[in-house]
């Protein structure tokens, strides 16, 4: 039953509006009827034309049965099953009950519920022979009332009766349907709700299922063609007013209410910039409710809700963010320069000692407490002196700044070069073994050796090389200065051992060290 009345309700009005009119019709012609005969009925007229047949034939039927003529009888009988088309089959049956002659599949049509008395379909007429009761004449006619529904179809009465009432539905269809189209529902707005609608600072209007404007607010009439403030919007496509066909295009389907209405679903904060026919630009958030009757959908409710103001004031503030994101970047890129100033070398962009007394001093005592291991690398470019004396200061800045780029190409991002002194730098290596450090400090060497010289573009090439010094972190080194000079002692070691090697605090000076003579630097 709810299944049904859903049904029903998403019958358009019009179609329901119809099938009531033409109910109450028919009952009327149906009244009208039963009290005075009104719709022409054949059934009495066929009544007595079934009796009219079925008296001539039993008077034919009785003159035969006294002539003794049944062959005669029996022709007269098949004659009127063929020629009348309401007669099925006939027979005559002696007073014995039992039949002398039959025509047609007598035993098959005649099943008369009363067995004295004709009826409309079965007829049973007395026949008399020399005033004597002879007989009957048995006459099985059509049903009269039909078994099918086609039979009832082919009722001239219930045919009437139905074109009645399908042309009538028809006919009321059309015509409701144009006496909607120019009824006009928001005559019957209330004004208490006009008046509600109009105080709406939004723009609004609802609209029908098609898109049509039902009823649009001050706020929305004041946004369309100066002809148009005052004039009712009802009965427009929204689609066809310019100012939305402008900013949305002409295709329907865009629009957030067909959106809304097809997928029975709230739209909300649609943004779209409007150019109104005075020529202003507004932003909107367009919302739309769909307005459902019991499943269906009856129309949405479409309000405009003007952001303009607040765009500018969020693109005025998002301005000034960015403005100040802007000055708020440098201000780290500064504070990065300064950090770097106060922490690197300028020269070289090592660490400078105090950065790295301050940070490199916190993760030794991290390791010692962790009991991890660490190692410090002392470095020193070989007879420097002579590459200030032979070729100035200048070309002296030059190696050292090759020389720090050549010990800090080979580091991991844990590990700090250091620019210690004038032309010696502390490699600081946490997490590395004895083992690891010497090979690190090998591998620098090479490094400064092999690419650190021909790096400097100079009249003549620079053979630059450098001494390693390396030591480890073990329990009787109390902080990073010890540490360090365990490692500037290995450094010793390396510059009496003959220079450009590595040695391990602790290691001796080698024997076959050669004499104190400086090198040829080019
Ligand atoms: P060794 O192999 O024993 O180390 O011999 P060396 O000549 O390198 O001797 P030392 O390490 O004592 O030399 C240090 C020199 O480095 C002294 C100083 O004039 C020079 N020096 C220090 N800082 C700078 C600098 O920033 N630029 C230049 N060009 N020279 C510097
Ligand atoms: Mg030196
Ligand atoms: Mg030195």
């Amino acid at each position: 039953m709810a299944s049904l009345s859903i049904k029903l309700s998403t019958i358009s009005p019009v179609v329901r509006i119809s099938i009531g009119l033409i109910s109450l019709l028919m009952g009327w012609v149906m009244l009208l009827d039963m009290l005075v005969g009104f719709w022409p009925d054949n059934s009495q007229m066929e009544l007595e034309l079934r009796e009219k047949t079925s008296e001539n034939l039993s008077i034919q039927s009785a003159l035969y049965v006294q002539n003794g003529d049944f062959d005669g009888l029996k022709k007269v009988l098949e004659d009127a099953v063929e020629h009348d088309e309401q007669i099925l089959s006939a027979a005559v049956r002696h007073k014995s009950g039992h039949i002398v002659l039959q025509v047609g599949d007598h035993e098959r049509f005649w099943k008369p519920i009363d067995s004295k008395n004709s009826t409309i379909d079965f007829a049973r007429l007395e026949i008399t022979a020399n005033s004597d009761p002879w007989g009957e004449l048995e006459i099985a006619f059509k049903p009269s009332t039909p078994k099918s529904i086609l039979g009832w179809l082919s009722k001239p009465a219930v045919v009437s009766f139905l074109l009645l009432c399908i042309g009538g539905f028809v006919l009321y269809m059309f015509y409701l349907r144009g006496v909607f189209s120019y009824l006009n529902p928001s005559n019957v707005i209330p004004d208490r709700v006009r008046v509600a609608f109009d105080a709406f600072s939004e723009g609004v209007m609802m609209l029908d299922n098609t898109g049509r404007i039902m009823i649009a607010n001050k706020m929305f009439r004041s946004w369309s063609d100066e002809k148009d403030k005052d004039a009712d919007l009802f009965g427009k496509f929204a689609r066809d007013i310019p100012w939305i066909s402008n900013s949305m295009g002409a295709d329907q389907k865009n629009y957030p209410w067909s959106k809304a209405m097809e997928v029975q679903q709230s739209v909300n904060g649609w943004p779209l910039k409007i150019t109104l026919p005075s020529g202003d630009s507004i932003k909107v958030n367009i919302n739309c409710s769909v307005i459902q009757d019991e499943g269906s959908v009856r129309g949405c409710l479409v309000t405009f809700d003007d952001v303009t103001e607040l765009d500018k004031i969020n693109a005025e503030l998002s301005q000034t963010m960015g403005k100040l994101q802007k000055s708020q970047a440098e201000i780290e890129q500064k504070n990065d320069e300064l950090y770097r100033l106060a922490t690197r070398d300028p020269m070289t962009g090592a660490f400078n000692r105090r950065a790295f007394f301050e940070d490199a001093g916190k993760i030794l005592e991290e390791h010692r407490i962790s009991k991890r291991p660490l190692c410090a690398i002392m470095s020193d470019i070989d007879h420097f002196k002579k590459f200030n004396d032979v070729h100035g200061h200048a070309v002296g800045d030059l190696v050292i700044i090759a020389f720090a780029k050549a010990l800090g190409v080979p580091l991991r991002t844990k590990d700090m070069l250091c620019r210690y002194g004038g032309e010696e730098f502390v490699v600081f290596l946490p997490d590395a073994t004895p083992e690891v450090a010497m090979k690190i400090a090998e591998r620098l060497r090479q490094e400064v050796e092999q690419r650190a010289g021909p790096s400097i573009r100079h009249t003549v090439p620079l053979n630059i090389t450098s001494s390693f010094g390396v030591a480890q972190l073990e329990d009787d080194v109390v902080d990073l200065t010890m540490l360090i000079d365990r490692a500037d002692q290995g450094l010793y070691v390396a510059k009496k051992s003959g220079r450009n090697r590595v040695k391990f605090y602790g290691e001796p000076i080698e024997a076959n060290a050669p004499p104190e003579e400086p090198r040829d630097l080019h």
